[in-house]
Formats: C-alpha cells, structure tokens, sequence
C-alpha cells in the first residue's frame, strides 16, 4: 500500500482534513509490551509488528517494558507523546487492573485511545512433568489434601494467568500459593524445571510445550473445547466439573490520549491490512487463537468493549475480595 493510499484511507475513516497523515510514520514505530520476551503477549506483539511493517512503511518495533502485572508499561504508553509512534499491546489485564489495583497511575479507557481488537486467546490449565495426576478428577484430589501447598505461577497481578489463577482457586475453594513472574515465559521454564506446580497459560505457548511432552495439561479455560490436535483428549474446565468457568483472553492496540484522528485512522487502517495476513493468520490459528475480524476492531467496537469487560470483571474481582496497591 502507497503512503498516498493509506492517507486517503485514514482520512476517509477519520472524515478528518488534517494532514499530519502525510507524514505518518516517518520513523519506526513501537510497540509496548508489558510483559516478558517470549511470552504470549510479546509473540502475539512481534507477529504483529511483522504484519504491521508492510501497511505502514516502517520498521515495528517491539519493545518488553515489563513489570507489576503489565500495568507498568500500560503506564508509560499513557504518558507517552500521543504521536502514534508509542503503542501498546495488552490484553484482558487492561480492564481487569483498574479493580484490581487500588493505586493506578492511568484510567481505563480514558488515557488511551482503543486502536481495535487483535485477537482472542484462550488458555489451559497446565501442570509440571512430574505431577502423578493424570486428569483434572486425579487433580483435583491432590489439590484438595495438598491444598495450600501448591504453588501456581502467573505474570503478576492483573495477568491474565493471575486472574485465571483467582477464579480457579474460588472455583475450587481452596487457597494455592501464587507464585509471580514477569511474563508467563520465565515462569514455564520454572514449571518446565518443577519449581513450580501449576499455571494457567494461553495457548498460544503452551500448546508448544504440550506437544513437545514438557508439561501436563489439566483443562481448557473457556467454554469452547479447542480444535487442536494437541488438546483433542483434553476437556474443558467447565466440562470437568468446574461448571461455567470462563477465562477468555483477548489482546488490543492502544496508542496514548490524544493521539491525533487522522493518526488512529491510519493505525486503524494499518492494523485491519495487519489483521488479514494469511501468514499471521495461519500461524495464530495453529496455536488456537481467534484472529479478531469483528467490529471490535473499529476503535468505537474495541473501546465499547474494554468497557464491557471492564465491568464484567470488576464485579467478579470484588467479589473474590482481591487487590493490590
Ligand atoms: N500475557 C502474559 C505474558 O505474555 C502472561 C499473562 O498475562 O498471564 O507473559
């Protein structure tokens, strides 16, 4: 696509006459990822920026500003300069941190502005190599006579693996000790190596590591039974008795309040060419993951949802009683 092009494009998504889309970008843009290389989030990011490149112009940068459950690298891209050239790559701990954490430095949505959905990214309960149990009901048993014993892994609080983590042990009844880390990919080589016992790890590397035998796998955590080879004899959490139990990842792109329209325009623009790579598509398939095509993807859809879920689970999260400072 011609810079020419992509400013008519962004320009008529914008219905804006500014002409900063001349310009834009003239230099790499970056993406925040608030958690550590490796994991779910920066793989999603680094498969992003690939796709972003060509409808841009310009090199993608990925950038891992890690930390406090992700919600520090949410913080610098809320005060970064609103150019479009600082982005953010999140997931489902956007919504989850602001009832989670007593003290956060940016509000949610409102110091961001919502660039659309990127795509949904389920999770599994995963266990270390050596555990004896076989099935989630062998699990199960030996949760309930090691009970608070059991160590599981998450990337901090407000991770997705952190809040799957909490609805697991409410689902349960039963208190483990959580264990946190940077990035769900330290923390699988620490399950791989049996410091740890359990996680609750998106699909997108632990299917990988199920296939390769490096760890157990124990259930899915969304409603729907995964179509991949490696899960096929694995049911959902729900359909193992843990009725309901729903954690469903999702990731977005955020660029900073005040980013100008005709800018998100062609963030936008660029982000649904990204979205309709055959390669990105292919690849985030293989791992079980849903390549957004709704109209989540329009920055009003993406924002209306962040609300939505927002809400959703803030009732949920004050409920269970948890949070941080
Ligand atoms: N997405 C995080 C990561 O990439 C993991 C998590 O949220 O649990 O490490």
């Amino acid at each position: 696509m011609n810079r020419l092009w992509r400013c008519v494009a962004g320009l008529a998504l914008a219905g804006s006459a500014a002409l900063a889309c001349a310009d834009f970008p003239d230099k790499p843009v970056t993406l925040v990822v608030p958690f550590a290389a490796g994991g779910p989030s920066d793989k999603i990011a680094r498969d992003l920026a690939e796709a972003l490149r060509k409808p841009l112009g310009q090199t993608v940068i990925v950038d891992n500003t890690v930390g406090a459950g992700g919600t520090i690298g949410s913080a610098r891209v809320a005060r970064a300069t609103p150019d479009g050239y600082t982005l953010l790559v999140h997931h489902i701990g956007m919504a989850t941190a602001p009832a989670l954490y007593r003290k956060l430095s940016y509000k949610v949505p409102d110091d961001f502005e919502t660039l659309g959905l990127i795509n949904e990214a389920p999770s599994v309960l995963i266990g270390k190599p050596g555990l004896a149990a076989g099935n989630f009901a062998e699990l199960r048993q030996w949760i309930a006579s090691n009970g608070g014993k059991v160590n599981l892994a998450n990337a901090g609080i407000g991770s997705a693996s952190h809040l799957c983590g909490l609805m697991f042990q409410s689902a349960l009844k039963t208190d483990m000790t959580p264990v946190p880390y940077k990035g769900t990919a330290p923390a699988m080589t620490d399950l791989i190596g049996g410091q740890v016992d359990l996680m609750c790890e998106q699909a997108t590397n632990a299917v990988p590591q199920i296939e390769g035998k490096k760890v157990k796998v124990y259930g899915g955590t969304s409603l729907q039974k995964l179509p991949l080879a490696a899960l096929k004899d694995t049911p959902t959490l729900s359909e193992s008795g843990l009725k309901d139990f729903n954690v469903q990842v999702w990731h977005g792109l955020y660029a900073p309040r005040g980013t100008p329209p005709d800018v998100i325009a062609m963030l936008n623009t660029a982000l649904r060419a990204a979205l309709k790579d055959p390669e990105l598509i292919k690849r985030e398939e293989a791992l079980g993951l849903t390549v957004a095509s709704d109209d989540r993807v329009d920055p009003a859809g993406h924002r209306k949802f962040v609300e939505a879920e927002k809400a959703r689970w803030s009732k949920v999260i004050k409920d269970a009683g948890e949070y941080a400072d």
